[in-house]
């Protein structure tokens, strides 16, 4: 796992609003910054806003979440890091098997 994603997780609540962040808002004003680093990336799931891109610095075809905008709800981000935080106890650990599982119910539960 990316090791900025973990850092995030071993957050015990969300971070809100990042206004010292020189790209706040990269996404929309009012948006939470929890998760910077994505947890699931690169999904390639278009579902979530997100697409494939072609890279500025390789200039080749990468997952850009330039238009995701779901995963920096309040709602979402929250439901995702209490999520993560009971895997992590009852699991010890954190696999892609349950980031994959994760990120259906979280947007079953919060459609985009
Ligand atoms: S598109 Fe959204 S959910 Fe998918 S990897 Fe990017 S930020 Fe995460």
């Amino acid at each position: 796992m990316d090791v900025q994603v973990e850092e995030e997780i071993k957050n015990d609540k969300l971070l809100g609003e990042k206004k010292d962040c020189e790209y706040y808002p990269c996404h929309f004003e009012g948006q939470d910054c929890t998760w910077c680093f994505c947890p699931f990336y690169p999904c390639q799931d278009g579902r979530t806003g997100g697409g494939l891109t072609i890279g500025m610095l390789s200039g080749k075809l990468v997952w850009g979440c330039g238009s995701c905008v779901w995963i920096h709800r309040h709602d979402v981000a929250l439901f995702i890091l209490e999520s993560i935080h009971k895997i992590m106890k009852r699991e010890k650990s954190l696999s892609n098997s349950h980031l994959l599982k994760l990120r259906e119910e979280a947007l079953k539960a919060f459609p985009p």
